[in-house]
């Protein structure tokens, strides 16, 4: 099996970002913005700007991960700078998640839903069906480069699990501590789509021989999956 692969651009280079994305452009399948407003997660990070100026240019489509207390102010910002899709917690939503999914629609996104490490799966099970994506945290929200909380890899079972089970279509992300540590813990688990941050960025300053190298660990962690 191989993984669809995500750029997580909150670890770009900024002095360089227009010769990086061009690059993980040509090799990713999508590229991830993280957005954090300094209230739900302590950091801040990517804005609709940012975003706007990386979709005027990216070919692959941009997913926005909001990190927001309140991702109803958000949504439709991040929909007119291009995200094709916009993710949301469901810590966030769960007072009002079937009018945010709808909105998100109406807004023209595809809708991704996503857990933080110690939210259990069966807080979404009455809108998953909904979801084109369940992105599960492997790490708490903040910053890249921290361990993986391996609590949630039976979660990620859980949720290929539903999915077979219930003959959905959401696509099962992880994000946090994608590397050549865990890329087969988290192939057997059911993942189908890695959030590339500290595993790639961290491989090399070329970002070009980073890709590289990811791929061939991606090839050698997974050897012999189907
Ligand atoms: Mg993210």
């Amino acid at each position: 099996m191989t993984f669809m692969l995500s750029d997580s651009l909150m670890c770009v280079d900024m002095l360089h970002i227009g010769r990086q994305l061009e690059v993980l452009d040509a090799c990713m399948d999508w590229h991830h913005a993280d957005v954090m407003d300094g209230h739900f997660c302590p950091n801040l990070t990517l804005s609709p700007d940012m975003v706007k100026a990386v979709c005027s240019v990216a070919k692959k489509p941009v997913e926005v991960h909001l990190m927001t207390t309140r991702p109803d102010d958000w949504i439709d910002r991040f929909a007119q700078a291009g995200a094709a899709m916009i993710s949301v917690h469901a810590e966030t939503i769960n007072t009002a998640a079937f009018r945010l999914i709808r909105k998100v629609r109406q807004a023209g996104c595809k809708v991704g839903i996503v857990l933080n490490p110690a939210t259990p799966f069966d807080t979404i099970r009455h809108y998953i069906d909904e979801a084109d994506r369940l992105t599960l945290m492997t790490v708490d929200v903040g910053y890249a480069g921290q361990p993986i909380v391996p609590q949630v890899i039976d979660k990620i079972r859980e949720a290929a699990e539903f999915k077979k089970r219930s003959g959905l279509k959401y696509e099962i992300q992880i994000d946090g501590c994608c590397n050549r540590t865990t890329y087969r813990t988290y192939a057997e688990a059911g993942a189908e789509i890695l959030v590339m941050g500290s595993g790639l960025f961290n491989l090399s300053p070329d970002i070009a021989r980073a890709a590289a190298l990811m791929k061939q660990q991606q090839e050698e962690a997974l050897a012999g999956l189907t």
